[in-house]
């Protein structure tokens, strides 16, 4: 700007002389050459005129996206700030002073470690020297001390920033107040303590209650027994009929305790985990229904499993509740049952498809629930227990269990696993 300007200050004097010149000597006298010189001076200054708004045009937008750039930076919702090796504040924007309740021109020189609460300095410190030795971007968490001495959770990204020569000269900091989150963290993770704590006393009193209560039922259960054998037949027929169903009473009692039981040491009994064969748990579960299986004339077929990480006699458990619901719950035909598990990102995603009876969407999160069954026991044998089992088990380890159905057309129960890395791919 300056050498135009003197440029342009020059040629006016130029000008000046030459008009002087022109108001002695009339234009017509003046040589063909001084005539060529004048015109190409003043195309000349047009030009320079040109230049001179232009380069006016460009200051006032580089003004404008200055002070764009200013605000941007002042007022953007997260702390930057500029910290020198040795952990000197170079620059800070107007939110990082927000944040810390301190004036800029008070922040400015300060050592950053100085806002940093004393149990985090040695993680400011790794981070920060880390930063300046490999040049590598560093994300961490810091507790700030604000002015007034109160704490914040700050979340840092921090990146290296070079000379010409590729030394680093400081690090700049993007600083984003992270207490929200940590609270609602610590808020969830307090809720969910106190929720495993009092599912864990649930299924000790179930297990308590449930077993203190096998022994007087056992009594009650032989006695009724005894009565039916002695005395059947030799009082009158409504006495028959009472003793008979004290004794179902009594049977249906004992299943649904030892169910309760069961369902209780899902939770306190089961075995630590290791890698199975799903092949192999579906080879148990078909011994183990080996009698029903050949009574139903069912077709189980399965696609290639994969091996998982798990309780084996649990998962065997559910294999074999989902199996056998899928041939009582049939329809007209001979039931046939297609178990296939597939890779879903980090889960095996098994499926069991039948042909029954289905279920009306409707109940598809109610069968679940223990005891909830969607029949009379005349119709379908059973307590209603199975399912609530084969949830706790699928989330005891780590999956969800489902089911996709339309009634009349058949089921489709499905659950997921995590997987194991390098390990579980199918054969
Ligand atoms: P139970 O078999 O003792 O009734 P479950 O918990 O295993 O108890 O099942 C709950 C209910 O879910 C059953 O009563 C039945 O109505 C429904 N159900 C379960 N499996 C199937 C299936 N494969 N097809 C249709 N309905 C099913």
């Amino acid at each position: 700007m300056k050498n135009h300007q003197s440029e342009s200050e020059q040629f006016h004097e130029l000008r000046r002389k030459a008009e002087e010149f022109l108001d002695k000597n009339p234009e017509e006298m003046l040589p063909e050459n001084v005539k060529n010189l004048v015109e190409e001076l003043n195309i000349h200054q047009i030009e320079l005129e040109i230049q001179n708004e232009e380069l006016r045009r460009i200051q006032r937008e580089l003004e404008a996206a200055r002070d764009k750039y200013v605000d941007l930076y002042d007022f953007a919702p997260v702390g930057y700030t500029t910290v020198s090796a040795k952990g000197m504040i170079l620059e800070a924007n107007l939110t990082i002073t927000a944040m810390l309740g301190v004036e800029r021109s008070l922040l400015i020189g300060k050592y950053f470690s100085g806002f940093v609460t004393e149990d985090t300095h040695d993680v400011f410190y790794f981070h920060h020297r880390k930063l300046f030795e490999t040049k590598v971007r560093q994300n961490y968490e810091l507790k700030l001390v604000r002015k007034d001495g109160t704490r914040f959770d700050a979340y840092l990204k921090s990146v290296a920033v070079e000379d010409t020569e590729g030394n680093i000269t400081r690090a700049r900091t993007v600083i984003t107040d992270i207490s929200d989150r940590k609270q609602a963290e610590e808020a969830l993770r307090e809720r969910t303590e106190e929720l495993e704590r009092s599912n864990r006393d649930l299924e000790q009193f179930a297990y308590v209650v449930s077993h203190d209560l096998t022994e007087p039922l056992r009594t009650v259960s032989s006695y009724v027994q005894l009565l039916e054998r002695r005395y059947k037949g030799k009082l009158d027929a409504d006495a028959d009929d009472f003793i008979g169903f004290a004794v179902d009473g009594a049977t249906r009692m004992h299943a649904l305790i030892r169910d309760i039981l069961a369902f209780s040491r899902v939770g306190t009994r089961g075995k630590p985990f290791e890698p199975v064969e799903a092949e192999h748990i579906f080879t148990e579960a078909m011994a183990n229904l080996r009698v029903a299986v050949t009574e139903s004339r069912a077709v189980v077929t399965h696609d290639a499993l994969p091996s998982v990480f798990g309780d084996a006699s649990q998962l065997t458990r559910v294999f074999q509740n989902l199996i056998s619901n899928a041939m009582k719950f049939r329809g007209e035909e001979p039931p046939r049952i297609h178990i296939t598990a597939e890779r879903k990102g980090r889960k095996w995603l098994f499926s069991f498809r039948d042909n029954g009876i289905g279920i009306d969407p409707e109940h598809s999160d109610r069968i679940f629930v223990i005891f909830r069954r969607l029949h009379t026991r005349d119709k379908y044998p059973g307590t209603g227990i199975g399912l609530a089992i084969c949830k706790k088990i699928v989330e005891r380890h780590g999956g969800r269990l489902w089911v996709e159905s339309r009634e009349g057309a058949g089921s489709v129960f499905c659950f997921t696993l995590p997987v194991q890395e390098n390990k579980g791919v199918p054969k």
